[in-house]
Formats: C-alpha cells, sequence, structure tokens
C-alpha cells in the first residue's frame, strides 16, 4: 500500500500548483468577483422590486374598480352593474388595466354563481386579475381579486383560485 494517503510527489506538486493558480486568481480578481456577486444580487432585487411594484398597482385598480362598482351600488338601488363600462366616466375616469398584463385582465363575475359566493347573495360581484400575471410575485394565477364582500381597501388574495 505504498503511497496510500500521500499521492504522488508529482501529483501533490500540481496540487499546490492548482491552489497557488488559485489564489493568485482570487487575490487578482477578488475584486472583480465581489462586484459581480454585488450587481448579481442588485440585478436580483430590482427585479423582485418590478414584480412587487405591479402587484401593488394591480391590487389599488382593484380596490378603485371595487369602490366604483360600490358608488354605482348606491345610486341605483343597490345593484351592480353587468359590465364595467357602466361605471366610465360618471364612477371611474376609465377602466385601469393591470401593468403585468400586456391585454385587459380584470374580469367580472356577477350574481350567486360568483366565486367566493359561498352565501349566494345574488348582489355579489368578484373582481379577479385574470391570467398567470403576478406568479414571478409569487401571486397564483387569477388573483389578486376582490369582492363585495371583503374589505375594499384591502384586496385578498385568496389561497385557493375559484375563478
Ligand atoms: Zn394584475
Amino acid at each position: 500500500m505504498r503511497g496510500t494517503g500521500e499521492g504522488s510527489p508529482r501529483l501533490q506538486a500540481a496540487g499546490q500548483e492548482m491552489s497557488r493558480v488559485m489564489k493568485a486568481f482570487l487575490h487578482r480578481y477578488s475584486f472583480a468577483l465581489i462586484v459581480a456577486a454585488c450587481l448579481f444580487t442588485l440585478a436580483h432585487s430590482t427585479y423582485k422590486n418590478h414584480h412587487n411594484d405591479q402587484l401593488g398597482t394591480c391590487k389599488s385598480n382593484l380596490r378603485a374598480l371595487g369602490l366604483a362598482m360600490e358608488m354605482y351600488s348606491t345610486d341605483n338601488s343597490a345593484r351592480y352593474p353587468d359590465n364595467f363600462a357602466d361605471l366610465v366616466p360618471e364612477y371611474i375616469d376609465q377602466i385601469p388595466q393591470c401593468p403585468a398584463s400586456t391585454e385587459a385582465s380584470y374580469i367580472l363575475h356577477l350574481g350567486p354563481d360568483a366565486p367566493w359566493n359561498d352565501a349566494g347573495f345574488s348582489d355579489y360581484y368578484y373582481i379577479c386579475c385574470a391570467g398567470q400575471n403576478h406568479l414571478q410575485a409569487g401571486v397564483p394565477k387569477n388573483l389578486p381579486a376582490t369582492n363585495s364582500i371583503s374589505d375594499h381597501h384591502a384586496p385578498y388574495h385568496p389561497q385557493e383560485d375559484r375563478s
């Protein structure tokens, strides 16, 4: 068992040469490596912030739509409009668009069969951001959403997608 655990002198020398080259490399390029790591971290957090900003805007769009629905209802014998177009321009200047979607993504569901209407209210609405617009912000598809029985000031995104 000659040489076990020792390695040949040639291999050892090669190993030492490798580690010397590595050390020299790290010594020479440590600054560049640190800068690269910082840039990567910065890019990653910018990417995350971008998706969180989009989600924040989407939620405030839903909040605005919900408030417009309530104002319409107040003026129309507690009845919600059949579509968003009825809200414009009296209750909202224009139908907002989700910044994470290239097309109109807000879907209006009405009545007892609408999602999250377990009590079966007939005067009920559910509005969601349809599609996979906020996956990168950790939000499942067809969310966030709001409805006529949630707190309009804090549109929720339920864990379970029922739309
Ligand atoms: Zn959205």
